[in-house]
Parts: structure tokens; C-alpha cells; sequence
């Protein structure tokens, strides 16, 4: 595995008693970037952490974690490693500062208690309640902190700000970017495509076991079919938008108001409405969910 990949999987493919969850996944993490991983509900994505800490075992392929082979050397990663699952568990009876205390007991590195204090201050945790009494969202925060104090190469996050208020949302993102700052690799699930797009360095989506699409997230969002709105000075005829590259017209409230849709570059429209007699015009900017609401709606083919 090349030095630059901090995970590697090749031909991943895990069926579950007739379901096949995963189907040949080849992907590549780079070493300390952020990488949103996006996907439908039952895409695979929790079956992809999973195999990567060797929580289940893939019927074929193989997974590479910080260099380390995910099924020959599990303790290798598992200490490396910083990971929020998607549903956590916690004894119920223990505080919080317990429980931490009990994870990083089972840690092969040091956790510097004044980093979980930290954190749990960040994340408004008061770390001395019993978990018993805490709410979905503070316990998720506890989840959090287990995963970060340990100050891991690699987090690997499974919808990290589900049950979050979006105060707390906005701290874990502004966690996670130093996280990459001080040089740790995120890979994390979503299905917040705000977050996705406030935070991953690249995006990678998953339909049916399959990676349908990796690219850059600005490069995702700028792909993506954007609207404009147009209102003309005095009438201009019906056809006057039509055969314009990667144009469609949508509505044509009536000669002076129309509304198209454009894929790809706005070159050929901006050059159409150069000769028209423009008053207003108005262009959306897409977002990472519209990309994305292509991809589901589409087949496993990219959109534009
Ligand atoms: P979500 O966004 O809903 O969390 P996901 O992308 O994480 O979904 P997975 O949990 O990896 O998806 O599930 C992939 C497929 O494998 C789904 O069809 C799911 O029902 C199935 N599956 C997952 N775990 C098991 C299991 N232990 N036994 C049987 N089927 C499973």
C-alpha cells in the first residue's frame, strides 16, 4: 500500500445470510484528508467500517488500515484507530468520566485526561452524570470523546452528529478540522449533506455495495444542474433560449419570464442571453444534496 493511503480496500465484498451488503469495494482514503462517505440507508457503509476494524470479516477482498491489513493485524489498527459507531452502547449504571476511563483503559496509548476534560467541555458534557440519566445527544458526545482523546491517526465516524443540536453539530465540525489540522485522517458516514460539504476534503458515494462516485466536494457541487431564472425587459420570442448548450427550459410564465435548467459550464447561456434584453436574473447555487438526490434518483450512472 502506497505511504499516502491511510485506508485501502480492495474488492470488499460481505453478503449477510442472502443480502449482499457489499459488492467488490475498492476504495482509497488519502492519508489526512477528510473524506465524507455518502449513501443511502443499507448502501453499506456501516458494513465498510466494520470490515475495516475486522468487526465482521468480508467473504472476499481485502481492507488496509494505516498500512496495517485489516484482518492480519486488527490490534494494529484498533489502536491507531478512533471510532464512533453508528449505535453505542454504554453500561448504563457508570458516569461518563468512568466510562472513558474504561475505554482508555483498553487503549494501547496514552489518553491525556486534560484532552477528554477538553473535549467535554467543548461539547457542553457534564462528564459526572450517570449515562442512565443522559439524553440520546449527550451520549452520542460520549461516544465522541472516546473516540478523539486518544488522539488517533485515523477517526472513523459513523453519523457523527446524529441527535446533536446544531450548536454542538458546528463544535464537532470545528473538532474535526483540527483533528486534520494536527494531521489525523477522518472518515466519516453522513447522511447531513451540509456537514459533508462544510467539511469533507472529498466525497466518496456508495449505492448497493458499490462506489457509484469519489471526487473532490467542490468539484461534486460545481457538476451539479443549477437553475436560472430570467426576466427580460420587453417580450422575446418562445424559442429564443432553445438549442443553447446544456440548457432545458422549464417554465415559461409568459414572454418575459422564463426558467431553465443548466448542466455543466453556464458559457453557452451567458453567451444566448448576452444578445437578449436581460433585466434580472437569478442562479441558484446548487448544493451537495442536489448532486446528490441525482445519484439516488438516477441509476449507478453520475448524473450531468
Ligand atoms: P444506514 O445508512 O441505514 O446506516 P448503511 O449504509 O450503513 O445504512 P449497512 O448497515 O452496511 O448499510 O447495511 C448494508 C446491507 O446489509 C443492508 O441491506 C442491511 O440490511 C444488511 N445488513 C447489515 N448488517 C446485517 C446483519 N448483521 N445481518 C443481516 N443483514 C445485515
Amino acid at each position: 500500500m502506497p505511504d499516502s493511503l491511510a485506508i485501502q480496500t480492495r474488492g470488499l465484498t460481505k453478503s449477510y445470510a442472502g443480502v449482499t451488503a457489499l459488492r467488490g469495494l475498492d476504495l482509497k482514503v488519502r492519508q489526512g484528508e477528510i473524506f465524507g462517505f455518502l449513501g443511502p440507508n443499507g448502501a453499506g457503509k456501516t458494513t465498510t467500517i466494520r470490515c475495516l476494524l475486522d468487526q465482521i470479516r468480508p467473504d472476499h477482498g481485502t481492507a488496509s488500515v494505516l498500512g496495517f491489513d485489516a484482518q492480519q493485524d486488527p490490534v494494529s489498527v484498533q489502536a491507531r484507530v478512533g471510532y464512533l459507531p453508528g449505535e453505542l452502547h454504554l453500561e448504563d449504571n457508570l458516569s461518563g468520566r468512568r466510562i472513558l476511563r474504561y475505554f482508555s483503559a483498553l487503549r494501547r496509548r496514552a489518553v491525556d485526561r486534560a484532552t477528554a476534560n477538553s473535549l467535554a467541555e467543548r461539547l457542553r458534557l457534564d462528564l459526572d452524570t450517570p449515562i442512565k440519566n443522559l439524553s440520546k445527544g449527550n451520549k452520542q458526545k460520549i461516544g465522541l470523546i472516546q473516540a478523539l482523546m486518544h488522539r488517533p491517526d485515523l477517526l472513523l465516524l459513523d453519523e457523527p452528529t446524529s441527535g446533536l443540536d446544531p450548536l454542538v453539530q458546528q463544535e464537532v465540525q470545528a473538532i474535526v478540522r483540527e483533528a486534520k489540522a494536527a494531521g489525523t485522517t477522518v472518515f466519516f458516514c453522513s447522511h447531513v449533506m451540509s456537514e459533508v460539504e462544510a467539511v469533507a476534503d472529498r466525497v466518496g458515494i456508495i449505492r448497493e455495495g458499490r462506489l457509484v462516485e469519489v471526487a473532490d466536494t467542490a468539484a461534486l457541487v460545481n457538476r451539479a444542474v443549477r437553475h436560472v431564472t430570467v426576466r427580460f425587459q420587453t417580450d422575446v420570442p418562445a424559442d429564443a433560449l432553445e438549442g443553447v448548450r446544456g440548457v432545458t427550459v422549464l417554465t415559461r410564465a409568459d414572454s418575459r419570464n422564463v426558467s431553465v435548467q443548466v448542466e455543466g459550464e453556464m458559457d453557452a447561456l451567458v453567451k444566448a442571453l448576452a444578445a437578449l434584453p436581460v433585466a434580472f436574473l437569478k442562479t441558484n447555487q446548487p448544493t451537495l444534496e442536489d448532486v446528490f438526490l441525482a445519484y439516488y434518483q438516477s441509476d449507478n450512472s453520475p448524473p450531468g
